[in-house]
């Protein structure tokens, strides 16, 4: 063989010469021969200095393959050009697989130098804020090469698991139902105001930049020189940027000088309970996950597990799982979904719909009531709710006052539409505000129905770092327990009277310090509404809003006061 030639597989990266690599701009000049779609070779003319060029169209790529290898071991340096990166969707691959036919060894064929190249996800995602930050896929929507229904259940997995998706390829003249197809599916996973971000041409000449969401996507162009970048279920809009955070749960405060969690705290096990346990003895937080956003261990999810053995029925689910049954992967798994689902905000608070990943029956779960005040269920309601439970649902009384309506189902809006026109209130159940109020002796003590109303509007079923519970009584007799929850509020001689971080559970178990007496009934709203986002926005993941007015000692102007010690230890479920 005479002198051997070298592979040199760049990517150019968007478009501009000033986002191409040193390396790939030396690699040009260096070459012998240019190989590459017309189109890109058109884009780096600028860099050429008397190379033979050799052009093809775009659906040449395994002849321009051959070509190139050809050359190469004809002895010449051989660009072979890909935009964005070679090794994305580009001709990296494909030049491979040629050489490995043909026999090819490192050791005893041509040189290959495959040279890295900005990606249009990173440089699209750049033009629209930081939307990938978080963990993120590419899928290419274009079958000539890949079967339909493989790439379907690529988009439908990434659905499912909340990724951030990057989709190229995603429309061509002919390839135009796809991107249709790929919208219907991830609708089915995330809320029709999901950020989309639309970049065609990035840094090059026609640049546009679209924000727009899941459920308009479609009404704006996309074309083969877009990439079309979906949001996660955490993605947001801010003064026409698309930002996903870096996780899903802040750890940090944005706005204080100094972080509530300095680094070595902010790593610890109760800063993230949904990490997975490090070591044999933690694997009972796993368990402390599933009681805390309420969902059901993913082997009793199952249809033919039916919902949870009877005998635990009265335990918190954290009970249900002992330290001897360890989570398998799957169930950790399926929490991280279940996790990544209830942090969505929906209207109520459910497992996902059917994932045809795993074939999971899901069940859908939310706390039923008649009113804010009213507590008297009709019998059509009752029946109702006896209807949908069926055989295979349950409907569980808890010691909050509250009935939980557990029922399998693919279809949760079918059955909150037939509850709420039945006269029912719905409610999210887990780590979320609840608002319970007293049933204002029937209605007759009424003045202040309004603003527990306007309370239960404004932050019934808002998440929180742990559930949080409004206790609302119309008069100082409390029968139903105000200054029992975390947050009391009592309706006395025309004012309200506050009550703040109760301890409801424990033997050693505390009401809520009154923090103050009289407060005018038109401030009541706004002051409980900014406890409650102080708590929201500062709390660490997990905690009860008793240990964080005793860590912050202040909130909103409210002061704590230490209560003295009781001597009285805690006791452990079932101790
Ligand atoms: N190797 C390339 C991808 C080639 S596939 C890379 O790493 O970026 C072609 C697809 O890439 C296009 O359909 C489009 O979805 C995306 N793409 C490439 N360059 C782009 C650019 N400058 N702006 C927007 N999308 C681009």
């Amino acid at each position: 063989m005479g002198m051997k030639g070298k592979l040199l597989i760049i990517g150019f990266g968007p478009g501009s010469f000033e986002h191409i690599t040193k390396r790939a701009k030396e690699a040009i000049e260096e070459s012998d021969v240019v190989i590459g779609y017309n189109t890109y070779v058109d884009l780096i003319s600028g860099l050429l200095t008397g190379q033979k060029i050799v052009r093809t169209g775009m659906t040449e790529e395994v002849s321009r393959a051959q070509e190139a290898v050809r050359q190469a071991e004809a002895g010449k340096k051989v660009a072979v050009i890909s935009s964005g990166d070679a090794g994305v969707y580009g001709m990296a691959g494909l030049v491979y697989e040629v050489l490995i036919e043909k026999g090819w060894t490192e050791a005893t064929g041509v040189e290959v130098e495959v040279i890295p190249g900005i990606s249009a996800i990173n440089s699209c995602s750049s033009l629209l804020g930081a939307p990938v930050m978080h963990d993120a896929c590419t899928i290419s929507l274009s079958d000539h090469l890949t079967p339909w229904e493989i790439i379907a259940k690529r988009i439908e997995a990434a659905g499912a698991a909340d990724f951030v998706i990057a989709l190229y390829n995603p429309r061509s003249g002919r390839r135009t139902r796809q991107i249709v197809e790929a919208q219907r599916i991830l609708l089915k996973y995330r809320s029709p105001d999901t950020p989309v971000g639309i970049v065609k041409s990035a840094y090059r000449d026609r640049e546009q930049v679209v924000i727009t969401t899941l459920e308009q996507m479609l009404d704006h162009e996309i074309g083969m020189l877009t990439t079309v970048i979906i949001g996660n279920s955490a993605t947001f809009l801010y003064d026409e940027k698309m930002i996903t955070p870096r996780g899903y749960q802040r750890k940090y405060t944005l706005t204080a000088e100094e972080q509530a969690l300095k680094p070595h705290q902010r790593l610890k096990p109760e800063a993230e309970p949904w990490a997975l346990p490090q070591f044999e003895e933690e694997a009972p937080r796993a368990a402390d996950i599933r009681s805390a956003v309420n969902i059901q261990p993913a082997a009793e999810m199952r249809p033919a597990a039916g919902m949870r053995p009877a005998a635990a029925d009265t335990q918190p689910a954290a009970h249900v799982h002992s330290a001897a049954s360890k989570p398998s992967a799957y169930e950790l798994a399926m929490e991280a979904l279940l996790l990544v689902q209830g942090s969505r905000g929906v209207e109520v608070n459910h497992s996902p719909v059917t994932n045809p990943l795993f074939g999971q029956q899901s069940i859908f779960e939310v706390a039923v009531s008649p009113g804010v005040a009213n507590k008297r269920f009709t019998p059509g309601q009752m029946m109702l709710m006896a209807e949908l439970a069926g055989e295979s649902g349950e409907i569980e009384y808890t010691p909050h006052h509250q009935i939980i309506l557990r029922v399998p189902t693919t279809e949760p809006k079918q059955i909150t539409a037939r509850l709420q026109a039945e006269g029912l209130l719905l409610a999210p159940i887990g780590d979320v505000v609840q608002l319970k109020a007293c049933d204002f002796c029937n209605g007759e003590k009424d003045e202040s129905i309004p603003y527990a109303e306007e309370l239960y509007q404004r932050l019934n079923g808002r998440s929180a770092p742990k559930e949080l519970r409004i206790g609302f009584n119309g008069c100082g007799m409390t029968c139903y327990g105000a200054v029992k929850e975390d947050i009391g509020i009592v309706y006395r001689r025309g004012k309200f009277d506050l009550f703040l971080g109760a301890k409801t559970v424990g033997r050693n178990a505390h009401s809520g310090q009154p923090v103050a007496e009289g407060i005018e009934p038109e401030e009541l709203v706004e002051t409980v509404e900014r406890i409650v986002n102080r708590y929201i926005s500062d709390g660490f993941p997990n905690e009860r809003f008793h240990k964080y007015f005793k860590r912050v000692k202040q909130v909103e102007g409210f002061e704590h006061r230490e209560v003295p010690v009781l001597v009285i230890d805690n006791a452990v479920c079932g101790d």
